[in-house]
């Protein structure tokens, strides 16, 4: 079998033509030559219209899909196009050949193996740099960007992650939809004012069609989804609820074992902090000795463990639209 089989069978295109391959051992690169089919017109590149040939530009290399171990590059010499309505241009080459010197088969592969390795893995594993597999991953994300539909939009999930050193945060947002999810959009720090762009991004009709919109209890985003999205349900995210509990029951356990130091009763609530901030079904054998001892004593800590347990199985916290704060003290409560 001939080397041009391969990339004649998987990345074909009429007007085009593999001519002849040749295996460099030294370099470990496999050379392709592409010509133009005899008799094809090439494309202009400004207005997508068919011209004749002005003249060709010299031999350039590009990238294409390793195989074997080897590196792939196909060798092809541009026409330029003698265009009637926009002069001389550079010709368009459909679905093969883009400005990083990089084949749009092989950016698609080198993305696609870059949400599996780190970018520099990917790098290192198709013997190519860095760089190249950074556009190829940006050209992959333009290319989605453009052809994205945000008509369906009816849920989106907000969250934030934190990066770096010290308190940088970046805001995400998700579309959660039945059958779709997808990272619609990533801003750069917490703020009002980023989160904002987001609304802007999508427009006032799409935002008003949002339904349900799932997110953490920072005040600030809640205002904001309120005023944005105001026939969405908001349904607070079940881990940000869990956690300021569980803040509030160690401040409660904290204070009253300080108190019950200072007016010199039996220092039961020592050592209990995991054990009341524990979920039941994680609690052994020997703390649950020591929580029903717990359950003696007429304590807040106790009250506040129990009326979790209660909040825990009510299932999970929804507000429809409505003051933000309101919300706030209900969730704190
Ligand atoms: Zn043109």
């Amino acid at each position: 079998m001939l080397i041009t089989r391969l990339p004649n069978a998987c990345h074909h295109h009429p007007g085009f033509v593999y001519q002849g391959a040749r295996l460099l051992e030294a370099e470990n690169t496999i050379e392709v030559d592409v010509r133009p089919r005899r008799g094809s017109r090439p494309i202009c590149s400004a207005c997508g219209k068919r011209g004749s040939g002005y003249d060709t530009q010299p031999v350039r290399r590009f990238e294409f899909i390793p195989v074997w171990g080897f590196a792939v590059v196909l060798l092809y010499a541009m026409r330029r196009v003698d265009c009637r309505s926009c002069d001389v241009k550079v010709e368009q080459v459909p679905g093969g050949i883009d400005k990083h010197t990089l084949c749009k088969a092989y950016m698609v592969f080198l993305a696609q193996w870059a949400r599996r390795l780190s970018w520099r893995e990917t790098a290192m594993a198709f013997r190519t740099s860095w760089e190249k597999v950074f556009h190829a991953v940006e050209w992959v994300v333009e290319w989605g960007l453009a052809q994205r539909e945000l008509v369906s939009l009816r849920a989106i999930g907000v969250d934030e992650i934190q990066y770096g050193r010290g308190r940088q945060y970046l805001s995400l947002v998700y579309q959660i939809d039945a059958g779709i999810t997808r990272l619609l959009w990533v801003g750069k720090e917490r703020t009002t004012a980023s989160f904002q762009c987001f609304f802007d991004l999508i427009g006032k009709p799409l935002a008003e069609g949002i339904a349900f919109v799932c997110s953490g209890m920072w005040k600030p985003y809640l205002k904001l989804i309120e005023q944005n999205c105001p026939n969405a349900l908001n349904i607070l995210d079940r881990f940000h609820v869990v956690a300021s509990v569980n803040k509030a029951i160690d401040e409660v356990r904290a204070n009253e074992a300080r108190r019950m130091q200072q007016e010199g009763y039996e220092p039961v609530l020592k050592k209990t902090r995991w054990l009341v901030l524990k979920r039941s079904e994680h609690v052994t054998g020997q703390q649950r000795g020591r929580l029903r001892e717990l359950l003696k004593y007429n304590l807040k800590t106790v009250r506040a463990c129990c009326s979790r347990r209660t909040s825990r199985s009510s299932g999970s916290t929804c507000h429809p639209p409505g003051p933000a704060d309101s919300s706030m003290r209900g969730a704190r409560r």
